[in-house]
């Protein structure tokens, strides 16, 4: 093919139409052909045989935290980016709050933004704004400014510069979001019902700490978003969804024409809440890992449709904010580089494809954030890949992640799919395990 500079072959390319042995083929920093795997490479081209290891579109992970400024000392844009490219992540998305200041006027905006340039940045990074109390006068301009949607709370954040909104001030909050076609992200868990539940304060059990964070936070705060989101026809998604109780009111809700979608996150598809053990609360996380039936549930959701997207929830801290006091520790889980080894792990053993994988971790992020040229191997996209091989296995070894505090759930767990190789646009910016350049962009809503 005439001007190709880059032809990447695999026997397993995972392609929107199947999976197939082909070569993709590269210009400019996008795909320009999916080719028949022997195509000839034209001269001066450069060509990379994977072989038997898959080629999977970059994945999109819409749900970072990267805590930068403000608490740089439990993330950074260039650690958490490292850990993403290491991971097979070329996409990430950062979450409006636990940096200082918060994502939430286009001020703070410029401050994330001039931060990220000045570390460097190994993925594309886009950013989430926020809504919060008194800040509906900022949402417009922060859309403009090109944030990607707005994070809320229905509860108490964690954080105190970025407070939850009461049910007025989400209704005045969607309403303004709405008038302008923006998307409204939440974190759907009912303040009532956990003020309700009994405290896990003190207490080093995990039975505890899933006591004080029951499903039923999780479903009433959903049924009271899907009612507002059908009342003012706007378009909603519900962030880390844990609770399979809820999925039915997300079903029955888009199948009555409300604009709802809904992520769950490699932990509550990968880990349960029988298996966490005393004190381990680098498993804490809000909502919660919940026992085995529940995941269950999850994967069937999936499969069906009712969920869209499986993104991290990447939201690591200090490892001295991890006490072993399931009420005091920060509630968080490190996951970026291991996303898509747990996920195809689990996937694998249920019977799941290597496309459902890309599906659910390039395709439909992508397709939540309007990417258009992220998510899939195809003609025009940006020539974003993850290199796996499905088959390899390694065990998990905190310190030779990338992110920047060495505490993970995953600590010690064989996982199967290794990253061989990342690319960005059609650089190669990591190899096994390495990071081999810094080529990402900040992107704006609209533009990628
Ligand atoms: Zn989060």
């Amino acid at each position: 093919m005439t001007g190709t500079e880059l032809l990447l072959r695999s026997r397993r390319v995972v392609t929107p139409d199947g999976t197939r042995a082909a070569a993709v083929a590269v210009a400019g920093g996008r795909i320009t052909g999916v080719l028949p795997h022997e195509a000839p490479a034209g001269e001066g081209t450069r060509v990379v045989d994977y072989g038997d290891a898959a080629l999977l579109p970059g994945l999109v992970d819409t749900h970072v935290h990267i805590n930068d400024p403000g608490r740089t000392e439990w993330e950074g844009f260039a650690t958490a980016t490292r850990a993403a490219a290491a991971g097979g992540i070329t996409t990430v998305l950062d979450m409006p709050l636990n940096s200082i200041p918060p994502t939430t006027n286009a001020a703070h905006l410029r401050v994330k933004r001039d931060t990220a340039r000045a570390a460097g940045v190994h993925t594309d990074v886009g950013f989430w704004g926020g809504a919060i109390p008194g800040n509906t006068g900022e949402l417009k301009a922060l859309h403009e400014a090109g944030v990607f949607g707005f994070k809320c709370f229905l509860s108490p954040s964690g954080v105190t510069e970025f407070p939850e909104l009461d049910p007025d001030q989400l209704a005045a909050a969607l309403g303004e979001i709405a008038g302008f076609g923006g998307l409204l992200i939440v974190h759907a868990e009912d303040p009532a019902t956990l003020t309700a539940a009994p405290p896990a304060d003190g207490s080093r059990r995990y039975a505890d700490f899933l006591a004080s964070r029951p499903d039923a936070a999780e479903t009433a705060a959903i049924t009271r978003l899907i009612a507002l989101a059908g009342r003012l026809d706007a378009r909603v998604h519900v962030l880390h969804l844990s609770a399979a109780g809820a999925l039915p009111l997300i079903a029955a809700a888009r199948a009555s024409g409300v604009r709802i979608t809904a992520e769950t996150c490699p932990h509550f598809l990968t880990l349960t809440a029988e298996e966490v053990p005393d004190g381990a609360t680098e498993f804490k996380c809000c909502p919660p890992i919940r026992p085995a039936a529940n995941q269950d549930l999850l994967w069937a959701a999936l499969a069906d449709g009712t969920l869209d997207c499986v993104v991290s929830d990447h939201s690591p801290c200090t490892a001295d904010l991890k006490v072993p006091d399931f009420g005091a520790a920060w509630g968080g889980i490190a996951s970026l580089q291991l996303g898509l080894p747990a996920v195809w792990t689990a996937a694998r053993r249920r019977g799941h494809q290597l496309a459902d994988v890309a599906h659910w971790m390039a395709t439909a992020p992508a397709r939540l954030a309007g990417l258009e040229r992220k998510g899939a191997i195809a003609p025009g996209r940006d020539a974003d890949f993850a290199v796996l091989d499905p088959e390899a296995t390694f065990t998990v070894d905190p310190a030779a992640l990338h992110h920047r505090n060495p505490v993970t759930a995953y600590a010690g767990r064989t996982l199967h799919g290794v990253v061989r190789a990342t690319w960005l646009r059609g650089r190669l910016v990591a190899e096994d395990g390495a990071v081999t350049a810094c080529a990402g962009r900040l992107i704006e809503r609209g533009t990628a």
